[in-house]
């Protein structure tokens, strides 16, 4: 058993079963044995990885696509480049070595990066040492400035509750302690009006999920892009509602038990992207999106950026180029599953990468 296993169990038998979402946020992020708090593994070598970390093409197109809503912006010398949920620093870094090139007002702009583990700020502010970022823990503390930002598998990792639907009712699923193992159990029932947005039926053992942490976000980035103005572009896997239980543990690049492995194993959900868009919506801001990432990758120019990075004298190179774009944007790999969705004030017209929308009813 794990240290952090152990102290959920004394928590649960202290206070009783335990919310979803604060099971979730202790496995991730418990001062001391978090996943994200103590020894945090993703990269190839750990135990997931992420687009960043496949191959810095990633980078360079979110840079170049930042460049050019700066520039449809009025390209404001006076803004921020933002980060939300970093890790090792890799997408930030490569950005900033984009803007170098291609947008020196972004590179010149201050780098915020909103991060809750103490771990992984240390992290970035060693891959990003020249650009000394400037971290935050809550939105609040930002500059009322126009923002250039994304969040890249940040929204799954922030705690959501579930919903349960038993004996005609939806009640709230916790997490008991039975016998010194973890076991869902169904709570309290639930009332309507609840702000998990409950369907009217279901059928029995039905699951709904909601994020609280990743309302609160949504709110102050979408408050703040509204009346400071800027982007924020949104990648995630995600779904366009709240129904099913979608939540997951990866160890060593497979599937996990989310009882098991407390704080040795990484615990996401899929995010809701209905649920951000209203609340872009409510905030009067506007999400555009989601699409999904392949088609929104090569429809930035992902195919032909690859193309002038190919090198006709190494091979191996240019193959390694390929399988990792082939990643990126394979709807057998990230491009279908994973979607990008643009935060901005709110408005008309639709940037390049989502034109694929204008074909659909969104
Ligand atoms: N964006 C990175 C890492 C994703 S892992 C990449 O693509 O490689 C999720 C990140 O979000 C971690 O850096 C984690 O510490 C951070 N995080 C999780 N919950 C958070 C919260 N509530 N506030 C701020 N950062 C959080």
């Amino acid at each position: 058993m794990t240290q952090l296993a152990d102290w959920l169990h004394r928590e649960i038998a202290a206070n009783g079963p335990m919310a979803v979402s604060d099971y979730m946020t202790h496995c991730l992020l418990h001062e001391v044995h978090g996943y994200y708090t103590s020894t945090p593994v993703f990269g190839a070598e750990g135990d997931f990885i992420t687009a960043p970390e496949i191959s810095q093409l990633f980078g360079e197109m979110l840079a170049a696509f930042h460049t050019h809503l700066h520039q449809l912006y009025g390209a404001p010398s006076d803004c921020l480049t933002f980060e939300a949920g970093a890790g090792r620093g890799t997408l930030a870094k490569d950005m900033r070595t984009a803007y170098r090139a291609i947008a020196p007002l972004l590179h010149q702009a201050p780098c915020y990066l909103l991060e809750a583990s103490p771990q992984f700020q240390q992290r970035q502010k060693a891959a990003l040492a020249p650009d000394r970022p400037v971290f935050i823990t809550a939105l609040s503390e930002l500059p009322a400035k126009p923002l250039f930002g994304v969040a890249n598998e940040f929204f799954d990792a922030l705690g959501v509750n579930q919903a349960i639907y038993h004996q005609g009712k939806w009640h709230e699923r916790l997490i008991d302690s039975q016998e010194g193992q973890f076991a869902f159990t169904i709570g309290p029932l639930l009332q309507d009006g609840h702000q998990m947005r409950l369907p009217p039926a279901a059928e029995e053992g039905d699951i709904i999920e909601h994020s609280p942490v990743g309302d609160a976000i949504m709110t102050q980035l979408s408050t703040h892009i509204a009346y400071h103005g800027g982007g924020v572009l949104i990648i995630d896997y995600g779904k366009p509602d709240n129904q099913g239980d979608s939540l997951q543990a990866v160890k060593d690049h497979k599937p996990a038990d989310i009882l098991s492995y407390q704080g040795a194993a990484d615990i996401t959900h899929w995010v809701d992207f209905t649920r951000l868009k209203d609340i872009a919506d409510d905030c009067g801001a506007r999400l555009i999106g989601p699409v999904a990432q392949g088609r929104f990758l090569q429809d930035i120019g992902i195919g032909s950026r690859a193309e002038a990075l190919r090198d006709p004298n190494n091979p191996e190179g240019d193959r390694a180029l390929l399988a990792a774009i082939d990643r990126l944007v394979s709807p057998a790999q990230m491009g279908q599953a994973f979607k990008v969705a643009l935060l901005v004030p709110d408005g008309d017209g639709m940037p390049p990468g989502f034109a694929s929308l204008e074909s659909t009813s969104d």
